[in-house]
Order: C-alpha cells, then sequence, then structure tokens
C-alpha cells in the first residue's frame, strides 16, 4: 500500500448537521465549510433536492447571493448513481443543502460516513412552520459528530429568531417559498402571529357554514 493509500486507509467519517429556521444562514455556513474544506485540498461536492427550484437546478445560492456549483437530485442514492462510481469513490466531502427533502438521508448518512469514509455536511431546517420535525433531519443527529443551531433575527422586532413564520393560510408541509412566504420570528411573535392566523382560519370556517 502506497503512503497516499495508507493515509486515505486511516480517515474517518464525520457527520456535521447544520440546523435552524429559514433565513438563518444555514446555506452561508456550509457553503463556508465546503470552500474551507476545498482550500485544504480535499475533493469536494454539494448536492440538493431537486425538489427546490427556487435558483435553478445547477447552483446552491444563499439568500445572501453567494453561489456555488451543485448537483441535484431526488434522493442520496441517486445522487451516488448518477455522479458514478468512480467520481463518487473520489469524493473526501459531501455538503448537503436542504436536507430536509432527503427521505434516504439517515441511510445515506450511515453508509457514506461509516463506510465509504465521507465527511457529510448537512444544512437543513429542524422544524417546519409548525415547529414540528422537519422531515428527517433529526433522525440523524444520533451519528453527528457535531450540531450546530443556528438563529436569525425576528422580522418584527430584530431579537433572535427560532423558528420559521408561514405568512400564508396554506397547510400542506413542504411548501416551498422565500420571503414571500416565509418570514423568521422569536418565540413570542410566533406565538402571537400563530393566534392571528387561527383565528382568521376560525372565521373563514365560521363564514363558509
Ligand atoms: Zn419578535
Amino acid at each position: 500500500m502506497d503512503s497516499a493509500a495508507l493515509f486515505r486507509s486511516s480517515i474517518q467519517g464525520e457527520v456535521h448537521v447544520i440546523i435552524g429556521p429559514m433565513f438563518a444562514g444555514k446555506t452561508t455556513a456550509l457553503l463556508r465549510r465546503i470552500q474551507s474544506e476545498r482550500n485544504n485540498g480535499r475533493s469536494v461536492a454539494m448536492v440538493k433536492s431537486s425538489k427546490d427550484t427556487r435558483y435553478g437546478l445547477d447552483s446552491v445560492v444563499t439568500h445572501d447571493g453567494n453561489k456555488m456549483p451543485c448537483f441535484a437530485a431526488s434522493t442520496l442514492s441517486n445522487f451516488r448513481s448518477e455522479i458514478g462510481h468512480e467520481a463518487y469513490s473520489k469524493l473526501d466531502v459531501i455538503g448537503i443543502d436542504e436536507g430536509q427533502f432527503f427521505e434516504d438521508l439517515y441511510d445515506f448518512c450511515c453508509y457514506a460516513a461509516d463506510h465509504d469514509r465521507k465527511t457529510i455536511i448537512i444544512a437543513g431546517l429542524d422544524g417546519d412552520y409548525m415547529r414540528r420535525s422537519f422531515g428527517s433531519v433529526l433522525d440523524v443527529i444520533p451519528l453527528a459528530d457535531s450540531v450546530t443551531k443556528l438563529t436569525a433575527r425576528c422580522e418584527l422586532c430584530g431579537r433572535r429568531a427560532f423558528f420559521t413564520f408561514r405568512k400564508s393560510a396554506e397547510t400542506q408541509t413542504e411548501l416551498i417559498g422565500g420571503a414571500d412566504v416565509y418570514m423568521p420570528v422569536c418565540r413570542q411573535h410566533y406565538v402571537n402571529g400563530q393566534l392571528v392566523t387561527d383565528t382568521a382560519s376560525i372565521i373563514s370556517e365560521c363564514r363558509k357554514s
């Protein structure tokens, strides 16, 4: 075994998770980590869900306009088969944006880190607009070396925002949108806003009947 192969065989996989509400800078933090891994000479790739078409399918773009090329895939096992075995085996680091959209996140991270010795860095929402666990992001926390929870600024008072508030009355969990549909809010404004939304829907139900 040559020294490069020996070095490779001593590398262990890692899983890092970046969570938080929308507008907390999760994608920015992910891009920064991926770029720094690349600057250290490691081979990197970014994956995002093909469900999220907000900024085009071939790049990841942060809310502040920072951009990096990436693969769009419906599942992570599709990503692996699409880039091909050889390209996959050369990768050291895989960044996954909007991790909540990947149903096979847990299985992929488990195998890629334990068996394939990849470093996986995931950014995703921990909760949906109802503050319930969103997709499989929380499932990978038991696999993780590190978990970072970022916060945003409350759009109404400027305090730290932990939650994503949905401004519209749509109730499907996966409603993809930006600042037109969602805003980051603090606990108090989440509770106040929820009251307003609930009252509005009760009134509209009463009018229907
Ligand atoms: Zn607030």
